[in-house]
């Protein structure tokens, strides 16, 4: 019988899978990416097999048994022959890349569950019949589903094996194989080896986080793992000497991880996964004498990752304290204006249009609400009262209650 090798959760298929050399790289690897990432593979299965279980193996779905492994979409499973030398690149690449690609990007789970389907439709097809690989291929040439894979991979490929790829050049790197890694890929064409380079220079600039966070890998947020991001993107000193940074933000992992941050260090950024919002020291001290939603928000409700703590309740301190200024509530009614002005340069229907108008909604709530003394420091908050709704204080939290 074969007997579990680790605790871990991944299955090892067959009654007569050969002890492998993989072993004292599975659990390793595992720990780096509960480390870096926060998960690990968990669905992904691992199949090794000896030279001529491979052979058999590479006949029976038809694939070049010169290959280095393969990776199975639809069960979710890493075949690799183990007579090939470096066979751990291949379990980086299949196990670990093409893996957890499938269980922690968009893509990648698009991709198993069309696959899943496709599965459940052959089954039915051929459930009680003998059947050959071209009898599959024919079912496949009208079935819709197969279509809409054929579509995924084609408009995917490309970032699916790269992903692989920038996994497998990871983990080497962490095991000291780079040596190994880079006689693998010597032969590769120059185009690709230009692409699969320029992740290496992104990782080398920006950090194995941001290398991951950019292929689309979900985002597992902490406050200590959005600081080591930081430091990574703009060096150790810089968040160090930044006043102030904090989350806010929904913290879903396909979410923007979204900060915010008084510094006279960091710059803003906004991309597809990270949108930090900067205000130098002066900047930032201004807005919060004028009551701005935009700072006041983040400090009442948001998480500290990074600067002087202490600080960050001073401020808080402040905006419960401080007097509310006529000069704040005609600031508020001007961002109003300007910010309803600036929507109105779009259609009314695009996003662009939609979020001015909904800034300028905000702006507008916050002066009102400063008119009549009151503080309050989230959106939600400000529209619901605008929109009049009451609050009650209840044993120290809100609730919203309707007239
Ligand atoms: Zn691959």
């Amino acid at each position: 019988m074969p007997q579990k090798p680790h605790s871990g959760n991944y299955k090892m298929l067959g009654e007569t899978i050969p002890q492998t050399s993989l072993e004292c790289y599975l659990e390793p690897s595992r720990a780096i990416f509960s480390d870096l990432l926060g998960y690990k593979p968990e669905q992904t299965s691992l199949q090794s097999l000896n030279e001529e279980q491979w052979k058999m193996f590479c006949q029976s779905i038809g694939f070049n048994q010169s290959s280095f492994g393969i990776f199975l979409p639809r069960n979710q499973t890493a075949v690799i022959p183990l007579h090939v030398k470096k066979s751990e690149l291949s379990l980086f690449h299949e196990y670990f890349g093409h893996g957890l690609y499938c269980e922690q990007s968009l893509q990648g789970r698009r991709l198993v569950s069309l696959e899943k389907e496709l599965l459940e439709q052959e089954k039915q097809e051929f459930l009680s019949r003998k059947f050959t690989l071209e009898d599959v291929q024919k079912f496949r040439r009208t079935n819709l589903i197969f279509k809409e894979l054929e579509e995924l991979r084609r408009k995917n490929l490309g970032a699916y094996e790269l992903f692989a790829v920038w996994t497998e050049y990871f983990l080497s790197r962490e095991f000291g194989l780079r040596d190994g890694f880079e006689r693998k890929y010597e032969f590769l064409e120059k185009e690709n080896k230009e692409v699969v380079d320029s992740v290496i220079n992104f990782s080398r600039q920006y950090g194995d986080l941001a290398t991951f966070y950019t292929q689309g890998l979900a985002r597992k947020i902490t406050t200590e793992r959005v600081k080591k991001l930081l430091e990574d993107i703009y060096g150790l000193e810089a968040v160090q000497n930044s006043r102030l940074i904090l989350l806010t933000g929904s913290k879903k992992p396909f979410s923007d991880i979204d900060l915010f941050a008084s510094s006279n260090y960091l710059q803003s950024i906004k991309n597809n996964w990270l949108d930090l919002v900067v205000f130098n020291n002066e900047d930032f001290e201004r807005r919060i004498g004028l009551f701005e939603i935009q700072v006041t928000s983040p400090i009442m409700v948001g998480e500290f990752v990074a600067g002087n703590k202490s600080y960050l309740q001073q401020k808080r301190n402040q905006l419960q304290e401080q007097p509310i200024t006529e000069q704040a509530v005609q600031y508020n009614l001007a961002k109003a204006e300007e910010q309803k002005f600036l929507a109105s340069q779009f259609q009314e229907s695009s996003e662009e249009g939609k979020i001015g108008l909904s800034y300028s909604e905000t702006y507008l709530a916050n002066a009102l609400a400063l008119k009549e003394g009151l503080r309050l420091f989230t959106k939600e908050e400000l529209i619901s009262h605008s929109r009049g709704e009451k609050f009650i204080e209840l044993k120290g939290g809100i609730i919203k209650c309707n007239n």
